[in-house]
């Protein structure tokens, strides 16, 4: 093959080049594999990111009888705990969560928080800085053994240590029992938190929802021991899975809505109510009301003294939750899941019509739907959504939001609200109700790859649903945010100071990103389905979701993940010039010709110019032999060896190299400039002379040797007129005015102001990021 130096016959047709000089070391690390940041892997966790051939989980089952006082609003109940040591480890205690200790007198939430006077303090801040004296938190009747003695324990705050009486061996179980009882919270009033009650004044009814109700079994793991993190109000949970058997004793005219299968609606519901149920079974397009709301407005005024139990059944779940009132309607209609039905129900008071009865249960249904596809057919038998003004999830049965005003108008902001919140807290039953990760260390396990869910399903709802997060270009206003108030996604939940777009936003972007711009979908969506039914039912950590999204795509993300979601830099990545080629195929009179224009331009400057107009000229007379040398020299002649050179190299060209030399092509040499310091693809549109555009992809290895700036050469047939880097927005870029060549400039707006007074308008005084920083 002949050496025929292409490349140095590049004609360099213009553009710019302002790259400044970085003087940041490269250190290349964006690129290492996260190596010992991940855990080691073992026998019960594989470096595929799956379970390994020795996995474990623990077991618990429960039974339980409850009993509601809605005179006086208090729980009181029984419970027997058979708790299953699958650990290869013996255990001498067991731990177990009181979470309604959070709630006492001498909790350590209201201590922990900050707190500050200012000018103006609203009556909920005073209430915050003086907590309260109501009696609330557990009060542990009994803990004993199934021989009717007392199991010593100690009481840690929301913790509570089961000291046995002989250590629980390896592959045994034990049972034991407890009695308690505690008063239920108004969960409007400041105290707020999850579950509690609501009061209706104008009815005189209470609306009860009822969780982290029992003394739950804390999660004792291969991978972290026992999870007895304290509760302090944000921090979620963690759970063991078990069986349940819960009696639900309350007034007769109350509607239970619970976890399980109801075992004995003979007993419980009317004969008129029982055929509804019967037939809303086998109902599958529209929701079929149980109880009506004109049946629940005649029992508000009666108030029946009696008594009635409710018995529910559930298997293989982390938690248990229920709702009673006598103000509740019920409507439910049937799913088809894989070969299962499921029975998407709501629960609701008459405020939250007309909107509930309209939306609730098929938004249910649609989640599901929407949910199963991209992970497993939802297992369990009942997917239930409950009005109560907040938004929380249990297995089978969640909390949410949404309520009209008085007069039964709404706003389609309420009304969007509310369909994305039950689709989020259904949503909650894949991740983390069955994918079970521990809440109480990653809440972006759950709230993050939910909200990226949530916000496929807001999407398959309405395409032009308006999803608050999920999109990449949402989370700019955050990723823009001063260093100090950003930390890491990996981060424990309660040091987390923006926890909205911390938890829930920038995870699911990421997860957006991965799956749009990095992976594409069909690779994305198989990994995250492994990953899905890989942890279905067990407890991942985020090494397991990591690996797994690798093991089943092929795709190498560690540096995603550690810009992602170990780092804070945000993306801002500049196109800062472009220089435009072509290859030189001129013959020798043409490039003699171009030499003589550049001559001319290049003695083009002032003093000739002024020379020329004005300046009288002194004429030297030349020596006579050498003057007709000096003006007989013609520097742009073309030579004969100029000649000969240009045909020889012609000849020497193969026939490819000769088409190449006159294709005519463009050459584009881009730099770009890694600002933010996050690196991601390039996704670049270019645009054509002749009205028409096309869109390069280049993957984010592109900056594995320089993590600071990088230039690439593309090759073009046609003219291109301007460049457009992340056209699409979904790198979540903060700066967008440097993704333009050539820039492209937007005038910023200014107020003028007429009248007595000061300059209306935000002054430096007003700027939120120092309001933050005082706080
Ligand atoms: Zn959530």
């Amino acid at each position: 093959m002949k050496k025929v130096s292409l490349v140095l016959m590049l004609l360099f047709l213009g553009g710019f080049s302002a790259m400044a000089q970085w003087s940041e070391q490269n250190h290349a690390e964006r690129f290492e594999q996260l190596g010992p940041m991940l855990r080691s892997p073992n026998v019960y966790r594989t470096a595929s990111g799956a379970p390994g051939h020795m996995y474990w989980q623990q077991k618990a089952d429960h039974e339980i009888e409850v009993e509601l006082n809605d005179d006086n609003q208090s729980i009181k109940g029984w419970q027997k705990v058979t708790y299953f040591n699958n650990s290869p480890d013996d255990l001498k205690y067991l731990w177990i969560q009181l979470d309604q200790n959070e709630r006492a007198k001498d909790s350590n939430t209201p201590k922990i928080a900050e707190s500050s006077i200012n000018p103006r303090m609203s009556m909920r801040q005073l209430e915050n800085i003086l907590w309260h004296d109501l009696d609330l938190g557990y009060k542990i009747l009994s803990v004993k053994d199934m021989g009717g003695n007392d199991i010593p324990v100690t009481i840690v705050q929301t913790m509570m240590r089961v000291d046995l009486p002989q250590p629980l061996k390896a592959g045994e179980k034990t049972e034991f029992t407890m009695d308690w009882t505690f008063n239920i919270h108004d969960r409007m009033s400041f105290i707020g938190g999850r579950p509690g009650y609501e009061f209706f004044e104008k009815d005189g009814n209470y609306l009860y929802t009822m969780a982290e109700w029992f003394p739950r079994m804390a999660v004792y793991s291969d991978f972290e021991g026992w999870q007895h993190k304290q509760f302090v109000g944000r921090g979620e949970f963690a759970l063991t899975f078990g069986d349940y058997k819960v009696k639900i004793t309350v007034p007769a005219d109350h509607m239970v809505g619970s976890t399980g299968v109801l075992q004995n609606p003979e007993q419980v519901l009317s004969s008129i109510e029982l055929d509804r149920w019967n037939s809303s079974k086998k109902t599958f397009d529209n929701p079929v009301i149980i109880r009506t709301q004109a049946e629940v407005e005649r029992l508000e005024k009666q108030k029946a003294k009696d008594k009635k139990t409710w018995e529910f059944h559930a298997e293989n779940v982390r938690d248990f939750a229920w709702t009673s009132s006598r103000k509740l309607i019920w409507d439910a209609m049937a799913v088809k899941q894989g070969g299962n039905e499921v029975m998407a129900m709501s629960y609701y008071a008459k405020e939250a019509n007309p909107l509930w009865g309209q939306y609730s249960t098929r938004v249910v249904a649609h989640t599901l739907k929407s949910y199963s596809a991209r992970t497993f057919d939802y297992p369990y038998p009942v997917a239930i959504s409950v009005e109560a003004s907040n938004g929380m999830e249990y297995p089978m049965i969640c909390f949410n939001y949404g309520r009209p005003d008085a007069d039964g108008t709404y706003s389609e902001a309420i009304k969007n609200g509310m369909i994305g919140v039950i689709i989020h807290e259904v949503g909650h039953n894949y991740f983390p109700m069955i994918v079970n990760s521990d809440e109480r260390q990653w809440s972006w396990m759950d709230e993050g790859l939910n909200t990226f869910m949530q916000y496929l399903a807001e999407q398959e709802w309405d395409r032009n649903f308006p999803s608050r997060r999920g999109a990449a270009h949402k989370i700019v206003p955050y990723m823009k945010s001063e260093k100090h108030l950003l930390e890491p996604i990996m981060t424990n939940s309660e040091n987390i100071i923006q926890f909205g777009p911390n938890a829930y936003a920038k995870p699911a972007t990421g997860l957006n990103i991965m799956r749009e711009t990095i992976m594409g979908r069909e690779l994305f969506d198989y990994a995250y389905k492994e990953y899905a039914q890989r942890w279905m039912f067990k407890h991942p950590t985020p090494d397991d979701f990591f690996r797994t999204m690798e093991d089943a795509s092929g795709i190498d993300l560690d540096w995603f993940w550690r810009g992602w979601f170990y780092g804070t830099d945000p993306v801002d990545i500049s196109l800062e010039g472009v220089n435009w080629y072509k290859l030189d195929n001129r013959t020798p009179a043409e490039k003699k010709a171009d030499e003589k224009k550049a001559f001319d331009i290049e003695e083009t400057y002032v003093s000739k110019t002024y020379n020329l107009k004005d300046t009288p000229v002194t004429v030297v007379e030349a020596d006579p032999a050498t003057r007709d040398f000096y003006y007989t020299y013609n520097p742009f002649a073309v030579t004969p060896d100029d000649d000969k050179a240009y045909k020889d190299f012609m000849a020497r060209l193969s026939p490819k190299e000769k088409e190449l030399i006159n294709s005519g092509l463009n050459f584009y040499e881009m730099k770009f400039r890694n600002i933010g310091g996050l690196v991601m693809p390039l996704i670049i549109q270019f645009n054509y002379t002749d009205g028409t555009s096309e869109v390069e992809r280049i993957p984010a290895e592109i900056w594995r040797l320089n993590e600071w700036e990088v230039s690439k050469v593309f090759a073009k047939q046609k003219e291109v007129k301007s460049i457009v880097l992340d056209p699409f927005r979904e790198t979540a870029d903060i700066d967008e005015t440097n993704n333009y060549w050539p820039r492209q400039y937007e005038p910023s707006r200014f107020e003028m102001f007429k009248g007595a007074g000061g300059a209306r308008g935000v002054s430096i005084g007003d700027n939120p990021m120092k309001k933050a920083r005082r706080k």
